[in-house]
């Protein structure tokens, strides 16, 4: 059984529960977990901001040597992390191994570049004196992170806001919880005790009690759109810093001239990857109407080949769902589709590759703007494609949108993949090669999407305050000050 980490230990909950972790491809019973509490929140807290009054203090450098110590770690632990971020979550195993050498290369970045990051120096209005700004951790940062990339989503959080100066206190979903408490005695125990802490739990029971709490100033959130809403709302109250990475139903648009050797597996990838549960995962899919039919053709069957099943099986593309509440949900919306004229080329039901939550990659076309394959956030793996008249059509529904996270072209014509990009509203804009992140540039979400960025040096000043330090190196009595009969001359008669 797996505890809280508060204050460089394990320590109980002060309430009684224990919650299993199940296995969504084999429902069996990873491990199990004390439920933390509000109580619990509060105490990390409180306990993180003792700690992070000694942490600011530590030279950047020294922060940095941390950092690194704890990527080299965790890929020395990536068969143990990968393996537990499978079982838990349901990835396959090797996109579990790349979400562990993404958070230990986003360590090492953040390691650099916060002790590279410096401040500015400001031109004085007057002799003898200097103007320069200073960069200031905020203090204890409450971190929440969703069930899809537990790890990852924790690292774009924690290395920055670590390298930065500030304390973590760490929420995990509660349905993935292992493969973050595995830091804690290994990859981050290398840290001060009480810098980073872990309270496992519920969002409206620990999530709202660190959002409320006064020791925590800023909350970074990853997950649903609703969530992060409600979090804006009760953080406003305190005036907290909030960072929100929220929900998308990213376009992508295959232009008359794509390449369809590239579009089509490209495609695929880009809406079955984790099977479907990716916050950036193409979720309408934009085909302009010369090369639609070979185009929906070759992506019928290349759907066809993909391998689903357990993700510990090396064999295998795609995992199942996360629960069974995440397969009703997207099977009800698949349903509602095709009531509404949809037409399923491919899958639309649960697959029985064994006793977990595997839903078949599922093909939708004759979609409309209209269905709820686009209009809601369907995660899980179902293409919504839509065949369009030309490049402008495409362009045109594909920034009709309330959310603004990632935008997706292929094309080999430079004038389309611009006039994309401009006219369309999204954090991240990808020509050629969907979803891929780079730990240099910053990520994050326009519009119902998000607000703030995380990675790059965003990602970095995201933690962190500007201090102006104003300096006069000679002390002497201002001829502006008291009294103001000095200066009754100045004073029009
Ligand atoms: P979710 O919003 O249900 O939960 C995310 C986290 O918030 C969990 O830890 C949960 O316990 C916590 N939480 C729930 N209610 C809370 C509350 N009232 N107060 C505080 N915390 C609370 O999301 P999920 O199902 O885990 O993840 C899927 C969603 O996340 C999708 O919408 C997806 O698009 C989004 N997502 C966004 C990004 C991004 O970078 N923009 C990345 C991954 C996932």
């Amino acid at each position: 059984m797996k505890k809280l980490w508060i204050g460089g230990e394990w320590t109980g909950s002060s309430g009684g529960d224990v919650r299993q972790i199940i296995d969504p491809a084999t429902l069996e019973v990873v491990d199990e977990v004390v439920e933390g509490t509000a109580a619990d929140a509060r105490r990390a807290a409180a306990r993180a901001a003792e700690a992070q009054r000694g942490w600011r203090k530590v030279p950047a450098a020294e922060r940095g040597k941390f950092l690194h110590e704890a990527a080299r770690i965790l890929r020395e632990d990536a068969a143990v992390l990968s393996m537990l971020l499978t079982r838990e979550g349901g990835k396959p195993r090797v996109e579990n191994l790349d979400e562990v050498e993404w958070c230990a290369a986003c360590f090492d970045y953040y390691a650099e570049i916060a002790r590279n990051s410096r401040g500015s120096s400001i031109p004085p209005v007057a002799e003898h004196q200097l103007n320069f700004t200073i960069k200031e951790p905020l203090g204890v940062v409450a971190a929440i992170a969703p069930f899809n990339y537990p790890l990852l989503l924790a690292t774009w959080k924690v290395a920055p806001a670590l390298a930065a100066g500030n304390a973590v206190v760490l929420k995990p979903s509660e349905l993935t919880p292992l493969a973050t408490l595995r830091l804690c005695e290994r990859a981050l125990a290398v840290l001060p005790p009480g810098v980073f802490e872990v309270v496992t739990g519920t969002g409206p029971e620990v999530g709202e009690a660190l959002v409320d709490d006064p020791n925590v100033q800023c909350i970074a959130f990853t997950g649903s759109t609703a969530v992060g809403t409600r979090i804006a709302t009760r953080a406003a109250s305190s005036l907290k810093r909030v960072n929100l990475e929220l929900g998308g139903i990213d376009p992508l648009i295959v232009f008359e001239d794509a390449d369809l050797d590239v579009a089509v597996p490209g495609a695929a990838w880009a809406r079955f990857l984790n099977s479907g549960q990716v916050c950036t995962s193409a979720k309408r899919i934009y085909v302009v109407e010369g090369l639609a039919r070979d185009f929906v053709d070759r992506f019928v069957a290349h759907t066809s080949t993909l391998k689903v099943g357990n993700g510990m099986d090396p064999e295998t593309d795609m995992g199942p769902l996360i629960s069974a509440r995440a397969l009703e949900r997207v099977h009800d919306q698949v349903g509602r589709s095709i009531a509404a004229g949809a037409k399923l080329l491919a899958g639309g039901r649960r697959l029985d590759v064994g006793p977990g939550h595997f839903y078949a990659p599922t093909v939708l076309t004759d979609v409309r703007p209209d269905m709820p394959a686009v209009t809601e956030e369907v995660f899980g793996p179902v293409a919504s494609i839509q065949v369009v008249r030309d490049g402008e059509e495409a362009i045109e529904l594909a920034a009709r949108s309330e959310y603004g996270l990632g935008a997706n072209v292929f094309t080999r014509d430079l004038g389309w993949a611009m006039r994309a990009m401009s006219e369309i509203k999204a954090g991240t804009f990808w020509i050629n090669d969907p979803l891929t992140d780079n730990d240099a540039a910053p990520f994050g979400g326009m519009r119902k999407s998000g607000l703030g960025r995380e990675l790059g040096e965003e990602g970095l000043d995201a933690f962190r305050e500007t201090k102006h330090v104003h300096l006069d190196w000679v002390p002497e009595r201002k001829p502006y000050w008291y009294p103001y009969a000095n200066r009754k001359h100045e004073v029009p008669k």
